[in-house]
């Protein structure tokens, strides 16, 4: 053992299934290091949880979208002698719109955040976690099953988060390493205003609390589930979609976008 205090890393702790997250694995006993940049919010949630004869969880304030942004977090980890026991990567936005008319470089600030961060601290600290018997919690979507039409890099960074984490499952297991891929359906969040899009378009059936999918990825990471997808309709919309023909899929996708860009405009 490296006599360092194993914690859990969460990013995106600031707002919604991050905040969600920390409460539920705080509830459970485990030690925390909350990283996002709104370090006000962070240092609120780690008030919060502060548990009484233990230290107060780890605050990082880090903007993910930075080339260093991992190695940040290592360095502060070191200087409060903790090392990861869990990463929970959770951190990412989306953009409404046609690839071709959004922001091109705001596009690829989601590829570095929802994508590169996400490969980077899934594997800078994979002995860490093979060492104190944990795991990694990454936060795709349902997205990511489907092709995204009028969110096309957001569809395919989550396809890539589902990708990733279903292949590293595989090949961590043998190290007693868990990895777990969370795909929520609609969270009320601050999710929709960041990308744009109308809350009331997403389909009430498939919507789901921040904190029931927190419950829900926890409780998967523990039992070493592959793939979580919280909800006995999002199951059941997951399970037609792998059947549905694709050319029909996009149709339904460019329609649901479509109304969403125009009731923007409106
Ligand atoms: P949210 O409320 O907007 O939270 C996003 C979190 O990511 C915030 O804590 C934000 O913190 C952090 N973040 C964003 N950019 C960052 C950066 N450059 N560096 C560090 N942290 C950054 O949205 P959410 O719904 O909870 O989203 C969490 C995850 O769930 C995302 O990966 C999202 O794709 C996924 N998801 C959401 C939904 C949904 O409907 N809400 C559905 C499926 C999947 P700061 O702004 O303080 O940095």
């Amino acid at each position: 053992m490296s006599g360092k205090r194993p914690v859990t890393v969460i990013t995106g702790a600031s707002s919604g299934i991050g905040a969600a997250l920390a409460r539920v694995f705080a509830r459970h006993g485990h030690r925390l290091a909350l990283v996002a940049r709104r370090g006000d919010r962070l240092r609120a949630l780690a008030d919060e949880l502060a548990a009484p004869d233990e230290a107060k969880p780890v605050v990082i304030v880090a903007d993910l979208q930075r080339a260093d942004a991992v190695r940040m977090i290592e360095d502060s980890l070191a200087a409060h002698a903790a090392e990861p026991q869990y990463i929970v990567n959770n951190a990412g936005f989306g953009l409404v719109g046609t690839a071709a008319a959004l922001d091109r470089a705001e596009q690829l600030a989601m590829i570095d955040l929802n994508m590169r961060t996400l490969a980077e601290l899934s594997l800078a600290f994979v002995d860490s976690l093979a060492r104190h018997r944990g795991g990694i919690l990454n936060v795709g979507s349902m997205a990511g099953f489907l092709p995204g039409p009028g969110m096309s890099v957001y569809y395919a960074s989550k396809a890539f988060v589902l990708s990733f984490s279903e292949a590293l499952h595989s090949e961590l297991k043998a190290r007693g390493v868990r990895v777990t891929v969370l795909c929520p359906g609609p969270v009320p969040t601050e999710f929709a205003d960041r990308a744009g899009i109308s809350g009331s378009l997403a389909p009430t059936f498939l919507t789901l609390s921040a904190e029931r999918v927190a419950e829900a990825g926890y409780r998967g990471l523990m039992r070493g589930r592959r793939i979580v997808v919280p909800g006995m309709i999002n199951k059941a919309v997951i399970a037609g979609i792998r059947f549905a023909p694709r050319r029909l899929l996009l149709a339904l996708l460019d329609a649901r976008q479509h109304r969403r860009r125009s009731a923007r405009r409106t």
